[in-house]
């Protein structure tokens, strides 16, 4: 049998406010337990929340950035339930009536296509607590600096089909909200997290089966682990005869397993209600506008002036915008290397995108700044080195030995194209290798890679391979 496989994606950005979304407490991470919520924030008898204007606009400028409708009138909810980081019993969510409507988002495969996933709804919470277990023996701590700090929670619809689609739209979404400066997209520190619902059908088959939700998925490695462990698990059971409960289930990254955690509760068990401290949330074309004008350049339009103004094909672009960082560095390269964006994108995604992989750095962690990669680059094309000698000049960057014209004065690595100091240097080579001179003469052409390799070894790399090529044709034609 053959199984398809739907998901579905609930991602929570933390919202890049100061303040909470209903209190004047500060939203730092990081500070002395429980020194950052207010009475509000814990909804104490006789407080009133207010609205924070900034999250609105925030959530604004998401569904902008998400092609999605923006509700003129949403209402916030009490979603009621019980849990030791959540002491006032209910958290203020939104629940029918959602700041963003439908939209979509287009994400950029491996295989170079693009596929547009919709999103449902878009709608601000507050976040909880934060309960600790690990460093109280037996107990658990309760740390409320993180409640009230304001969420979008993002859901998409039921549209991706693999583990690999689910983190390449994470990784848009993610994008997306750092070039909107609406979140600060840190996944170790919980500020951007998402919950997998996951079920499998059989191929050709058209309504869903039902599906878990994996919860504790904070990176995007894990994304896809815990998505392809949940698939095995599910396709195991069904083909064994058994049924999938829905239910919600943790990951384990350590043990690299799913296990259950409580059976999926339905929304009526939230008892919704609209919270009647707070008004509903009028927004007026005005303010969307404003929002609008003050957007950022927007991945997919960066994308596109890539393509049209610096020649790229539109799978190059795609990597060189996949974030608002890498963007930057690829446009300071640029200009550093006196205008070559071809061979400067070249750079950036065959030589260093693949040093930063194998060394688990991000791209602003690069030990190469761009500056430097701009003037290695530079060097290429006005030809003082090869591209091979190159090779060796971004070694010796990325083990920060200094800068690229010293790199290359100290270790005499320019390119030699002095004509007649070539022409010496091939006459040796021919006077040595008389055999293959007369193999060469006989018609067996293919010795020129021979002989161009000796004129490199002896020359340390350092010629370049076009004028060598024509000098040895030259000679050896005698
Ligand atoms: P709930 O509110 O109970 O979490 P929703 O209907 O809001 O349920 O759906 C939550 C997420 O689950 C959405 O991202 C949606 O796309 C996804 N989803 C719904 N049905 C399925 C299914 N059968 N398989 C996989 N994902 C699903
Ligand atoms: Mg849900």
């Amino acid at each position: 049998m053959e199984w398809e496989v739907v998901i579905g994606l609930e991602i929570h950005a933390q919202l890049a406010t100061k303040s909470k979304i209903f209190s004047a407490a500060a939203t730092q991470y990081g500070a002395e337990p429980n020194s950052q919520a207010c009475a509000i924030d814990l909804g104490l008898p006789g407080v009133l929340p207010v609205l924070n204007e900034k999250a609105v606009e925030m959530a604004i400028k998401f569904g902008l950035g998400a092609n999605a409708e923006i509700a003129r009138q949403s209402i916030f909810a009490r979603k009621n339930y019980f849990y030791p980081d959540l002491p006032k019993g209910y958290q203020i969510s939104q629940y029918e009536l959602p700041i963003v409507g439908k939209g979509y988002v287009d994400v950029p495969l491996d295989d170079h296509s693009s596929k547009r996933i919709h999103i449902t709804r878009a709608h601000l919470e507050e976040d909880a607590g934060k309960s600790l277990h690990e460093d109280f023996h037996g107990l658990s701590g309760i740390d409320l600096n993180r409640a009230g700090t304001p969420l979008l929670e993002i859901v998409s619809e039921p549209d991706i089909r693999s583990a690999k689609e689910a983190v390449a739209y994470l990784k848009t979404i993610h994008s997306l909200v750092r070039y909107l400066d609406i979140c600060d997209g840190n996944m170790q520190e919980g500020s951007f997290r998402c919950d997998a619902n996951v079920s499998i059908r059989p191929k050709g088959e058209t309504t869903f089966g039902t599906r878990t939700e994996l919860k504790n998925i904070n990176s995007f490695r894990f994304v896809e682990r815990a998505i392809n462990h949940e698939v095995e698990r599910q396709i195991n059971i069904i083909e064994n005869g058994g049924k999938i409960v829905q239910e919600t289930r943790l990951y384990d990254p350590n043990k690299n397993e799913t296990r259950s955690m409580r059976s999926k509760e339905e929304a009526n068990d939230y008892r919704y209600f609209p919270d009647p401290d707070l008004l509903p949330l009028i927004i007026t074309d005005e303010l969307i506008e404003s929002v609008r004008q003050a957007l950022p350049e927007l991945p997919q339009q960066k994308r596109q002036r890539f393509i049209e103004q610096y020649g790229l094909n539109a799978y190059d672009a795609s990597i060189l915008v996949s974030s608002k960082d890498m963007a930057n560095f690829y446009e300071t390269t640029v200009k550093e290397s006196g205008n070559q964006p071809k061979l400067a994108a070249n750079w950036i995604i065959s030589e260093l995108l693949g040093a930063l992989n194998k060394a688990g750095l991000d791209i602003n962690e690069s030990p190469i700044s761009s500056t430097q990669l701009g003037k290695l680059v530079s060097r290429i094309a006005d030809h003082t080195i090869s591209g091979k000698i190159a090779k060796i000049i971004f070694e010796a960057l990325w083990n920060k030995e200094g800068d690229v014209d010293d790199i290359i004065e100290q270790r005499g690595l320019k390119q030699v194209t002095d004509t007649a100091a070539i022409e010496t240097l091939i006459d040796e080579i021919i006077a040595a290798n008389p055999q293959q001179v007369a193999d060469y003469r006989a018609g067996k052409e293919k010795l020129l890679g021979f002989f161009v390799g000796l004129a490199m070894k002896a020359s340390g790399g350092k010629l370049n391979p076009g004028q060598l090529n024509e000098l040895l044709k030259k000679k050896l034609q005698g």
